[in-house]
Formats: structure tokens, C-alpha cells, sequence
């Protein structure tokens, strides 16, 4: 990944173009900020960072579980072959699909349904970003990532979690890294908190 073109799309990108109008005049603020439906935006510096982890190539095929505002779909689309990205709440997908849209992206794939089990139909993914806090590693996503590919998720509680950093031998084999202490929404369905 070219860590200097990240750096400069993710500067380019207005974080006020993803919230709502009353949001608007937050959006400059390294915070998570509402989006409605009791969902955020994540920490701008947060979306970097696990982007950087992540890192995906230009020729990567990316699974994004939680799309949100579309904020980190950008990020992803512009930093990769193709996204694949699956949101549980209709409306927040439709309006991040209006402005991914808007954006003139042609290379993102959208699935309203529970994405802890991930997204078999395209699978294997080269990386997989999960932006809300599983309760366990989904096995479905352990399995849907191909070979040679990473992942990065929350793993916890709703009040805290550890960010890992997931990769997949060309052998198959896992190793897990914990990267750090973070704070996301839970992630909902069979994998998730409260299901
Ligand atoms: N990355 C997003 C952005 O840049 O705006 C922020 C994502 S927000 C922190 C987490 C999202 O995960 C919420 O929109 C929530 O509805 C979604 N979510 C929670 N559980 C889910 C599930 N099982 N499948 C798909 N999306 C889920």
C-alpha cells in the first residue's frame, strides 16, 4: 500500500459530506460523531490507522462489515480493487450509498443483512475490516478470508475492546495480533452483542 496516497485521500476527503447537518460543524473534530439510528462515524484518526493496518493493495479484494456513513467505504474503494460492503440498517445504507455514488465510485458492492457471517457469495477476500465490536472472532469471516490476507477487528465488550490484527498464512495458518485498546458500536447478529 502507498501509505503517502492514503494519507493524502484521507485529507482530501470531507468528513462533513457523511453526517447529517447538524453534525456538520463537528465534522473537522477527531471524535466519533452520531449518524443516527444509535450508530457513529468513527475517529477520523482511528479510520487511518486501521486502514494502515489493514493495508489494502490496489489489486485487493475488500470485505467491509459495517459501512456506516460510507466515511471508511471511501477510503477502502479508493485504496483497492473492489469493495464488498454489508450494513444491517437499510437507511444508513441507502444515504453512504447516495454519497459513494456521489463520489462516482464504480467499484463498490452493497448488502443490507448481518455481516458477522460475512458475505460467502464473493468470497475469499484479500482483507476484511470489521468496524463494529464482535463478541468472539466470526469463524464465517476467519474462513471467508483467502490466504495471504489480513484482517482487522474489535474483539469485546460494548465498552472497550482490543483492536487485532488477523492474518492468514499462505498456508492457512492464523495468527492474531493485539494492536490496542478501542471503542466501537457493537457489532449485532450471530457473532455480535444482543443479537
Ligand atoms: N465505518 C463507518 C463509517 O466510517 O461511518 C462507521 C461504522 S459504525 C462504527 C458501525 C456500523 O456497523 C454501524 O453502521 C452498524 O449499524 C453496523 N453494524 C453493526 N452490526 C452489524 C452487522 N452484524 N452487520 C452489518 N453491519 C453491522
Amino acid at each position: 500500500m502507498d501509505v503517502k496516497e492514503l494519507e493524502a485521500y484521507f485529507r482530501s476527503l470531507d468528513r462533513s459530506f457523511f453526517v447529517d447537518d447538524d453534525m456538520k460543524k463537528y465534522a473537522d473534530l477527531d471524535k466519533p460523531l452520531p449518524i443516527g439510528f444509535g450508530q457513529t462515524i468513527s475517529q477520523p484518526s482511528l479510520v487511518l490507522e486501521m486502514t494502515r493496518l489493514l493495508a489494502p493493495e490496489k489489486d485487493s479484494k475488500v470485505l467491509e462489515i459495517g459501512t456506516g456513513s460510507g466515511f471508511q467505504t471511501a477510503i477502502l474503494a479508493k485504496m483497492s480493487a473492489e469493495v464488498f460492503t454489508v450494513e444491517r440498517i437499510e437507511k444508513l445504507m441507502e444515504e453512504a450509498k447516495k454519497r459513494l455514488d456521489a463520489l462516482n465510485f464504480t467499484n463498490i458492492y452493497y448488502k443490507v443483512g448481518d455481516g458477522s457471517k460475512g458475505w460467502q457469495e464473493h468470497a475469499p477476500y484479500d482483507r476484511i475490516m470489521v468496524t463494529a465490536a464482535a463478541r468472539v472472532l466470526p469463524d464465517e469471516l476467519v474462513s471467508q478470508l483467502a490466504n495471504g490476507g489480513r484482517m482487522v477487528i474489535p474483539i469485546g465488550p460494548p465498552d472497550l475492546q482490543e483492536l487485532k490484527l488477523v492474518t492468514k498464512a499462505d498456508d492457512g495458518r492464523i495468527h492474531i495480533k493485539t494492536v490496542e485498546l478501542v471503542r466501537f458500536v457493537e457489532l449485532k447478529g450471530q457473532y455480535g452483542w444482543n443479537a
